[in-house]
């Protein structure tokens, strides 16, 4: 029987590889959380989950003190099953991010487990849509960077091959956004997409005025122009404006999701499975969002989103953010601005178990 014996988790430090600054944070370093487990008919699974540089501790906590003791003797074959009893364990800080992290943690694992036990990629296991996916490049966009080297950068992309690039906003002066978003569309020309970022960095006046002075330049989208819990300030500027706005990595419940769907306050949802709590209901956006005739083009941690995108027909793209380069055996097969997702048994990551000790912290 395929039911969990062992359960064990850790936290690792990954250093950032490149500076990466949008208009409210720095990323300082990936606190990775990972959780192995093992069946008793001897199959393993590991999952993980992250930060961006805080409460990584608080997650491996709420794992060690609740969730990994409760999580033996179930089994692997039922994910929802196993997701309900862990949630169940945690009724006192749900939904929240702390909870929502530690989540993920197990729920990676037990698909992981669940998908090598049945010999099958998690794109194929979650529903085997298509099975390669396009990328687009954020590491050539921040907002530090200058404008001629962002130009620069975003040529660069497009000769590539990538599909698009993600370009920060949220600058002091509102002009700079405008006048270096001008100066890329012109340097790359009209077929190229570009989306743009301001990290919930805007009021409704700001971010109205903003998408207005950049609807001229032909955006793909606008991601988190406002504060992530304001979904009526969403509705209202997806109404006044013809730029796709995009919302979700801040978002942390299936029903969150809910209330941007039902209230048309996201054009375009970018679930992220470690923050909305793993696979499980990151699968539930994703058909909730089908439903809606929204498509999902998920927030960071391309590792595991590549699967998740490819499993679903609403996954449109994957951010390219190499985030995992330190700690995987392989890196991700970049062909033409796309990737064929990986197709061996499991979550689709071969982790360097070296490396992962050589930079575990707790
Ligand atoms: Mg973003």
């Amino acid at each position: 029987m395929p039911i969990i014996r062992h359960a064990h988790a850790m936290l690792v430090d990954i250093p950032v590889e490149t500076v990466r600054t949008d208009a409210v944070q720095s990323f300082v370093k990936q606190e990775t959380i990972i959780v192995d487990i093992e069946t008793d008919d001897g199959t393993p699974g590991r999952g993980y989950s992250y930060t961006i540089g805080t409460g990584g501790r608080a997650v491996l906590s709420m794992l060690h003190d609740h969730l990994l003791p409760a999580v033996v003797g179930q089994d692997v074959r039922r994910p929802e099953a196993v997701w309900r009893h862990m949630f169940s364990q945690t009724r006192a800080t749900t939904v929240g991010a702390v909870t929502s992290l530690a989540l993920a943690a197990i729920d990676t694992a037990v698909w992981d487990a669940r998908c090598r036990r049945n010999g099958e990629p998690l794109w194929r296991a979650a529903g085997g849509s298509q099975p390669e996916v396009p990328l687009y490049d954020t590491e050539g966009g921040w907002l530090h960077i200058d404008t001629e080297e962002l130009v620069a950068n975003t040529v660069a992309a497009r000769d590539g091959g990538w599909h698009g690039s993600k370009l920060k906003v949220g600058s002091t002066d509102p002009r700079r956004d405008v006048d270096r978003l001008a100066a890329v569309r012109d340097a790359v020309g009209l077929g190229y997409s570009l989306m743009v970022d301001a990290n919930q960095g805007l009021g409704l006046a700001d971010a109205r005025a903003l998408a207005r002075a950049l609807e001229p330049s032909g955006i793909t989208w606008l991601e988190e122009p406002l504060p992530a819990d304001d979904v009526s300030a969403h509705a209202r500027l997806v109404e006044s404006t013809t730029i796709p706005i995009a919302v979700g990595e801040s978002l942390y419940s299936v029903g969150q999701f809910k209330e941007y769907l039902a209230r048309d306050a996201a054009t375009i949802v970018q679930p992220d499975v470690a923050r909305v709590g793993g696979i499980t209901p990151w699968l539930k956006i994703a058909h909730l969002a089908e439903a809606f005739n929204v498509p999902v083009c998920p927030h960071f941690l391309m590792e595991l989103h590549v699967s998740l995108v490819a499993a679903v027909p609403n996954g449109r793209i994957v951010e390219y953010i190499p985030q995992l380069r330190a700690v995987t055996a392989t890196d991700l097969r970049v062909i033409g601005g796309g990737t064929i997702v990986p197709d061996e048994p499991g979550i689709g990551i071969s982790w360097d178990a070296d490396a992962l000790e050589n930079l575990r912290v707790a």
